[in-house]
Parts: C-alpha cells; sequence; structure tokens
C-alpha cells in the first residue's frame, strides 16, 4: 500500500495532460512533475489517493535520453515552463499524441488524418510579452522575476529563457534604478508600495519594444532619468505607466499614462498590422501564430467568393487574415474592447471586406443569419478551453456550412466538439498541431470538418 512521505523508485511510462511524468510502484499509478518517459527516478509520495497519487522528484537515478540539461535554474520552480527538462524534438511527439489520443479516445475517431506537428524553429525567447512582478525579500532586497507556481512569492532573475532577449538588459536596467531612488515595490499585502508590475511587450517584426510600470499611484519619481537609461536600449519606442491602485491580484488597471514616445507598439502576422497597447490582446508568438493561420486559411480552402464566419473572434486576428481570400467575412467576439481593436486593425490595414459584431457567438451567429439572411459558406472557430457552446454547434448543423476550421487550444474539447459534428454530417479531413508554447505543455490544433 502506498501512503504519503514513502519513497520509492519508480520508472517513467508515459506523460500526463499536464505535461507530469507517470510511473507506477506496484501497479499503483504516480503523478511526478519534471520527470519524462524513460527516467528511473526516487521520488517522494506528497498524496496517496485510492487507485493514484502524486509525487515529487527527489533524484534521478538513470536520466531518460529524453531529458535534456535545463538552460533554466528556476524552471522547476517557476509556474511558466513545465516541461523544459524534455528535449524539444520529444516535446512535440508529446505533444502531438496528446491531439491524436484526444482524438481517440474522448472523440472516437479512427484512422485520424494528421499532418505533421508544426514545431517553433527557435524554441527559445519567443514570447512577446513579460509581466515582471517587483517586490522586496526578507532582507529588503529588492526583487524582480517571476511567480512561483500557484503562489505570489516572487522568483528572483533576470533571465527568462522563453521571453524576449531585450527584457534582460530591461530589467537589470530597472532593478539598478529602483535601488538607487529608492522606489518602493508595491506590497500586495499591505496594499502599499509604489511599483508593482514591469510589463514588456515587443514587436518581433518591427523591433518596436514598450516598458510599462504599472503603478499604485498616479506618477513615477525621476522620469527623466528613467527616459535617459531606458533610451540607452535599442529599440523602445513607448514608455508608458498603467495606473493599478486597486488591491487585488489583476495585473493591469485601465488607464494607461505617456511617459516617452508611443502609448502603444505595432507588430504583424503575416501582411497585417497591428496596433498594441499595454491592454490590448495579442498572441504571444506571432511567428507561430502565422504559420496556424496560413494552416487556417489553407484548410478553409477560399477561392475569393466564400462568405466565412470567424467565430470567437478575439481582436479579428483570423478575420483579416482570411479577408484578403474571402468575398466577405464576419467576426463575432464577447468582449467588446476586442472588438474596438478589431475595428482599428480593419482601418489601418484597409481592410474593407469584414464585420465585427460584439456579442455571444452562439447568440449573434444564428440571428444574424436567419433575421438578416447573411450565409455562412466557412466557418472557423477559435473558442476558449472550453470549447464551443452546445447551442452553436447545432446552428452550425442547421446552417450547414460544406467547411468547419476548428481552432483549438485544448484538444480534449475539440475532440468532444468534432465528435458531435461527426456525428451531425461532417467528415473529419485533416488535422495539424502547432506548437506556440515550447516548454509548456499546451498545445494549439486545427483541424477541418467537411460536410459530407
Ligand atoms: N482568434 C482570436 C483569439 C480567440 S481566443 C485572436 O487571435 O484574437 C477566444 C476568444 O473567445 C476570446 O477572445 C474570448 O473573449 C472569446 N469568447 C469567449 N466566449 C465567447 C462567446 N460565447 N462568444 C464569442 N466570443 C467568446
Amino acid at each position: 500500500m502506498v501512503k504519503k512521505n514513502d519513497q520509492l523508485v519508480v520508472t517513467i511510462e508515459d506523460i500526463g495532460s499536464e505535461g507530469e511524468g507517470i510511473g507506477k510502484y506496484e501497479g499503483y499509478t504516480l503523478f511526478i512533475k519534471n520527470t519524462v518517459v524513460g527516467d528511473k527516478v526516487l521520488v517522494k509520495v506528497m498524496k496517496a489517493g485510492k487507485s493514484y497519487g502524486y509525487a515529487k522528484l527527489l533524484e534521478v537515478i538513470e536520466a531518460s535520453p529524453y531529458r535534456v540539461i535545463l538552460r533554466c535554474d528556476k524552471a522547476e520552480k517557476c509556474g511558466g515552463c513545465q516541461i523544459m527538462h524534455i528535449d524539444y524534438a520529444k516535446q512535440l511527439e508529446y505533444k502531438e499524441n496528446k491531439v491524436r489520443n484526444c482524438l481517440a479516445r474522448i472523440g472516437g475517431f479512427e484512422n485520424i488524418p494528421m499532418e505533421p506537428i508544426l514545431g517553433m524553429e527557435k524554441p527559445y525567447y519567443y514570447r512577446n510579452k513579460s509581466q515582471f512582478p517587483v517586490g522586496k525579500n526578507k532582507e529588503g532586497k529588492v526583487i524582480i522575476g517571476f511567480y512561483a507556481e500557484r503562489t505570489h512569492s516572487i522568483i528572483d532573475t533576470d533571465h527568462c529563457y522563453i521571453g524576449a532577449e531585450i527584457n534582460m538588459p530591461i530589467i537589470r536596467f530597472m532593478r539598478s534604478f529602483i535601488e538607487k531612488y529608492n522606489i518602493e515595490p508595491y506590497n500586495e499585502t499591505k496594499h502599499m508600495g509604489l511599483l508593482r508590475h514591469i510589463l514588456i511587450r515587443v514587436g518581433y517584426t518591427t523591433g518596436e519594444v514598450m516598458v510599462c510600470l504599472v503603478i499604485n499611484g498616479r506618477d513615477f519619481p525621476h522620469k527623466k532619468e528613467l527616459v535617459e537609461g531606458l533610451r540607452k536600449i535599442p529599440g523602445i519606442t513607448s514608455i508608458c505607466l498603467n495606473i493599478n491602485t486597486a488591491k487585488t491580484n489583476v495585473i493591469l488597471g485601465e488607464e494607461v499614462i505617456k511617459v516617452w514616445g508611443e502609448t502603444y507598439i505595432t507588430d504583424y502576422i503575416g501582411s497585417i498590422k497591428y496596433r498594441i497597447s499595454p491592454l490590448s490582446f495579442f498572441q504571444v508568438n506571432p511567428l507561430q501564430t502565422h504559420r496556424l493561420y496560413q494552416i487556417a486559411l489553407d484548410y478553409a480552402g477560399l477561392t475569393g467568393d466564400e462568405v466565412v464566419w470567424d467565430l470567437y473572434c478575439g481582436i479579428g486576428t483570423i478575420s483579416l487574415f482570411l479577408a484578403k481570400k474571402a468575398r466577405k467575412v464576419y467576426g463575432v467576439e464577447i468582449i467588446p474592447q476586442a472588438i474596438d481593436d478589431a475595428r482599428t486593425n480593419a482601418n489601418i490595414n484597409g481592410i474593407e471586406n469584414v464585420e465585427f459584431f460584439v456579442g455571444a457567438a452562439e447568440e449573434v451567429f444564428p440571428r444574424k443569419h436567419n433575421e438578416e439572411n447573411i450565409k455562412a459558406d466557412v466557418i472557423v472557430v477559435d473558442p476558449p478551453r472550453k470549447g464551443c457552446d452546445q447551442k452553436l454547434l447545432d446552428t452550425i448543423i442547421s446552417i450547414a456550412p460544406k467547411k468547419v476550421v476548428y481552432v483549438s487550444c485544448d484538444p480534449a474539447t475539440l475532440a468532444r466538439d468534432l465528435k458531435y459534428l461527426n456525428a451531425n454530417g461532417y467528415e473529419l479531413k485533416k488535422v495539424r498541431a502547432v506548437d506556440q508554447f515550447a516548454h509548456s505543455s499546451h498545445v494549439e490544433t486545427v483541424a477541418l470538418m467537411i460536410k459530407v
């Protein structure tokens, strides 16, 4: 009988849905983070249930051939990278299998038409947005870094291997600036102090960089010296303040004040230009996003004559990308600010054959279709992790477009929804996974369903 605090030796046989290793001790299943298939490890049981439990890695006795030396010495504590200890090619295989297994087990699909996963060429320094919390340690020293997994204790670091490289000189400068001018970091428990977070956004194509200081106040001291120092770092085009005086763990407040340059940066996905402010949603890995959308466009097989719906459209990135090959694209999104951004983005790119609606996809789409008789040749959906609303799937089935292109960030809900479409007249034609988040367990998928 396996009990809490037992120390056991196990061999890892599989990888779970969150990237954790799975091993068996005399038939009893243990989930163990920071391990990989092929590892022989000494672990300590932290939690033991009836049929399975969770254990902590104490020592790698024999390393798996898929184990690599961790570049980042904070990776095991930080919540950002769950599988950095796994060789990148193996990470991709794991993600592709995760999609295939979901489609088989949850979706009930056989002979799955999977194309090979599209990995990143450079799986490091890819994120275009990083938010560093600022605080003080017990000795009163300024610390800047990341939250440890599931907590708000800050891990002090200058170096993140998945954030943009320019983050490092910016954080080094900010650290010395805070110390030199005695800027008080924000204390969450006491709701006191000034500087809460340092937000950095980078335009990968344009090279433009934003530094936004999130403050519990309305002004920041020594702005002249701040600007002088930051401007020595090449690329910075925007320095601003975000006001957040609320006692909340939401990072950003609503108001943005310009300190120097613009209050936004620009970047591209393919040939479409975007204006990105501190508050805008924008895909964190635009290079892989471009490739993901290229697959969606390819699957949609547009000839220039189609009416396309982009449901759950966010800031309209897919809509604008498809517009050049479609007669008309309609986007639907529930967050009004995202639709404001979508319309601005359409304008700055001179794209006129798109129209955006605010509201729930499952409400707006059937209404517009019925009342205004707007047709749908192709429907693209890109829902949040919980997948599509049942009512929306029923509407799609009754309207019966030729093609449904499903972009998904969760293979389990993707499989559930595709199963439903499959049971109601659609066939799975193609599916392809794309890695947008190297070293995390997340995977994006595009699937093409055709009306039979
Ligand atoms: N393709 C988009 C991202 C989609 S993420 C982009 O690149 O910007 C999923 C989006 O669905 C989010 O923007 C979320 O606000 C929106 N959403 C969630 N529930 C919704 C609903 N019921 N109807 C419409 N949009 C919804």
